[in-house]
């Protein structure tokens, strides 16, 4: 939309590939294993198509309807086991996701006679023990239940909220990520030539106390705004966030709805100020991209994984560049 100039992979050395949930699981949302896998096997194809470039990925990833599932297999029993905490429900996904990815990606790399391998790395983040949200949770997660089963879970020190005609549901501070605290680790992995998966579900969140003893907190984290702060904690080039639409979109499903190209930083930011992206979908993600380029990233794209090596080079999606 502007008159920036294209810019080329030649230069491009280190990229981060933040995956929707929509690429880790069915097209319908279903989250049965096998969706789960298909689907890493399709955004694996893509990410070994980047690492034969000769670039450097390191892979991020939504849980969404990962840790949906664990509540309701925690609600489910917890009359019977104790559920576990949330922290504890993104380090399972962590776990899992990185495990289903590594061995679509070993098996991507391998068909192309690629020799990398991957890893993946259970990922903290810092957040702030006084935000605002750990005092007046305001992210709704999970499904909606009964008074009664809401009653059970509230007992276990859960906060559940009275949500009218639907029932109640679970909420939850979403603070801001800080630090990602292992990324010195992703960042030696990297360097050591592994294809890192990591901070996975925006990170586990954790607080640092006065003595300085980290511990997992009741919270989710942007996945976006993760990968913003990983972007440039691991000082990438590029961050890529792959979704399901192949731009973000100006006046979103009206007639004269438009395509964002390739626009510097604060053209984004003002066409964000007018409303153009929504709150819970795609406006985080043009947070995260103006985040990164704001800090000193060189380049960050939104699109679909099917333009991913078009959308490292600038040449495909949406560009975010700097002024
Ligand atoms: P993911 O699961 O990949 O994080 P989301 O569903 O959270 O993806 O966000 C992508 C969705 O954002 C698109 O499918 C689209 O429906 C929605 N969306 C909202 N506003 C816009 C916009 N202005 N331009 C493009 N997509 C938008
Ligand atoms: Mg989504």
């Amino acid at each position: 939309m502007s008159g920036l100039p294209a810019v080329t992979t030649v230069e491009i050395m280190k990229v981060l590939l933040a995956l929707g949930g929509n690429a880790m699981t069915n097209r319908d949302g279903r989250a049965r294993v096998e969706d789960q896998i298909a689907a890493a096997q399709v955004a694996m194809q893509a990410v070994a198509g980047l690492v034969s470039e000769g670039i450097d990925v390191v892979i991020t990833h939504g849980n969404g309807p990962q840790v949906g599932n664990l509540l309701v297999k925690n609600e489910l029993a917890a009359s019977v086991v104790p559920p576990v905490p949330l922290d504890w429900c993104g380090a399972q996904t962590q776990g899992t996701l990185g495990f289903v990815l590594m061995n679509a990606l070993d098996a991507a790399l391998a068909e192309r006679g690629i020799d990398k391998r991957s890893a993946a790395v259970v990922t903290r983040a810092r957040v702030d023990a006084g935000d605002a949200g750990f005092t007046r949770p305001t992210k709704p997660i999970g499904r909606f239940l009964p008074a009664e089963e809401a009653r059970v879970l509230r007992e276990h020190g859960e906060i559940w909220e009275d949500r009218g005609e639907k029932g109640w549901r679970r909420m939850v501070a979403s603070p801001e990520p800080l630090e990602i605290l292992d990324a010195p680790a992703v960042h030696a992995l990297v360097e050591a030539g592994f294809v890192v998966v990591a901070n996975g579900g925006g990170g586990i969140p954790v607080v640092r106390d006065a003595d300085g003893v980290l511990h997992g907190v009741e919270a989710v984290i942007d996945k976006d705004l993760g990968a913003a702060l990983l972007a440039r904690s691991v000082e990438v080039d590029v961050l890529v966030v792959a979704t399901d639409v192949s731009n973000a979109v100006l006046r979103y499903g009206q007639p004269s709805a438009e395509q964002v190209g390739t626009v510097s930083v604060d053209q984004m930011r003002g066409y964000g100020s007018e409303g153009h992206f929504a709150s819970g979908s795609m406006g985080p993600k043009v947070d995260a991209v103006c985040r990164f380029v704001e800090q000193g990233g060189r380049r960050a794209v939104i699109t679909n994984l099917d333009n991913i090596v078009d959308a490292v080079a600038g040449n495909a999606g949406t560009v975010v560049v700097p002024n």
